[in-house]
C-alpha cells in the first residue's frame, strides 16, 4: 500500500477510535467518572498522535483546563449570557465560553 494511502487509513481508524472512546466515556460517566476522564484523555492523545481533529460536538464535552469529561447538570453548569454559552467546570471551577448568535425572528 502506498504511503499516502496507508496514512489515510490510519487517520480513519484514529477517527473511529476517538468516536468510540467518547461513546464509552459517555456510557460510564455516571458510574466511573475517573475512567471516562481517562478515555477522553486517550482520545485526545490519539488525535494528536495522528493529527486528527476531535469533532467540535465532542470537543465541547471536555474541560479545556483540566481535561474532565463534562456532563451538563452533573460535572458542569451550562448558562447562556446573550452572546456566549458559558460552561463552568465543577472540578476546576473555570469557565469555557462558546460564542453563538441569537436566532433572529
Ligand atoms: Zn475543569
Amino acid at each position: 500500500m502506498a504511503r499516502r494511502q496507508r496514512k489515510k487509513l490510519i487517520r480513519e481508524i484514529a477517527q473511529q477510535q476517538i468516536e468510540r472512546l467518547f461513546e464509552l466515556a459517555d456510557l460510564i460517566s455516571g458510574t466511573r467518572p475517573l475512567l471516562s476522564d481517562r478515555y477522553v484523555y486517550l482520545a485526545k492523545r490519539i488525535g494528536m498522535r495522528h493529527r486528527v481533529r476531535i469533532p467540535p460536538h465532542l470537543k465541547r464535552r471536555v474541560c479545556k483546563h483540566c481535561g474532565k469529561y463534562l456532563v451538563p447538570g452533573r460535572t458542569c453548569r451550562v448558562r447562556l449570557n446573550g452572546a456566549c454559552v458559558v460552561v463552568t467546570c465543577n472540578a476546576c471551577g473555570k469557565q469555557i465560553r462558546y460564542p453563538y448568535k441569537a436566532h433572529r425572528q
